[in-house]
């Protein structure tokens, strides 16, 4: 059996302070952070012991994670299982790197999102440059404000040219780019158009609560991260009793970690096993 992961757990705490972010300059206790750190440990020990699933796993912490040695141990331990077929997180990159060289480079991506404002240019771009030295697999994204869309395109111009950049779209506000200003990030992204909407969801089919689950650091099973039906706990009960294929509940989906997974996308074409860490061609 393949399943894929996406670990939330209690962590919610940041080094970077986007204007934007809940999370910004936030700090965790000493408790929250020790039962993150415990919560993690039995989480990787978990997936240890399911000797007959394959896993593809994502974490996605609120806030920061990679800062965090016990995020970096996890990475580290969860890519050289052999049950483990990838080990993903989201991150501001701004952690050392050195750690990775300990890892099964092979088998660890990150979702690395460039903040403008947090962190230069040129530093962002050295550590891109040395996570090509390690040979680890990376995505770069940059959430798509219009007044920085020629930071994102001067960006393109830096990353060497197979490493994707994805832009996450703003779309509260309908029509917030211009026809122009659209033009110019789809030049960037082409896959940002889907990201520019909700997707009408409900009833439709969607791969989340069948072959893709999101879990807590209690353990507690959700089919995603925006639908809060608990459908069981990976610590108390077997996980095929639970994973079946199901329809989306919600009125729609905005997010990529979660449209990704509907059917009717194709998104996996697309992103051809990559879609957890947002790597496309
Ligand atoms: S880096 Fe991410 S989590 Fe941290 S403040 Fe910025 S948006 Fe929030
Ligand atoms: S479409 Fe989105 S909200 Fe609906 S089940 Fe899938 S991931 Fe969850």
């Amino acid at each position: 059996m393949s399943l894929s992961i996406l670990y939330r757990g209690v962590l919610s705490s940041c080094n970077y302070d986007c204007p934007y972010c809940p999370f910004a300059k936030r700090k965790d206790t000493r408790a929250t952070m020790a039962t993150d750190k415990q919560q993690v440990e039995r989480f990787v020990q978990f997936v240890q012991q399911q000797k007959d699933i394959e896993f593809k796993l994502f974490f996605t912490p609120w806030g920061e994670g990679l800062i965090r040695k016990h995020y970096q141990q996890a990475l580290v331990d969860l890519s050289k299982m052999p049950n483990v077929q990838k080990v993903a997180i989201q991150t501001n990159l701004s952690c050392a790197l050195g750690w990775l060289q300990k890892a099964n480079k092979d088998k660890i991506a990150l979702w690395a999102t460039y903040h403008p404002g947090q962190v230069s240019r040129r530093a962002f771009l050295d550590k891109c440059k040395q996570l090509d030295a390690l040979g680890v697999m990376y995505s770069v994204g940059i959430v798509g404000f219009k007044e920085t869309i020629e930071e994102i395109e001067l960006m393109r111009t830096l990353l060497p040219q197979e490493r994707y950049l994805w832009v996450n779209a703003l779309k509260k506000q309908a029509d917030y780019y211009s026809k122009a200003e659209r033009e110019r990030l789809v030049a960037v992204d082409p896959y940002v158009p889907y990201n520019m909407v909700y997707h009408k969801s409900e009833g439709k089919a969607c791969r989340t609560g069948h072959t893709v689950i999101s879990v807590d650091g209690d353990g507690n099973i959700y089919r995603c991260h925006f639908i809060k039906e608990k459908l069981g706990n990976i610590y108390e009960g077997a996980l095929n009793t639970i994973l079946k294929p199901r329809l989306c509940t919600n009125t729609t989906c905005g997010c990529h970690i979660g449209y990704v997974h509907m059917n009717d996308l194709n998104l996996y074409d697309v992103y051809k096993g990559r879609e957890l860490e947002r790597v496309a061609e």
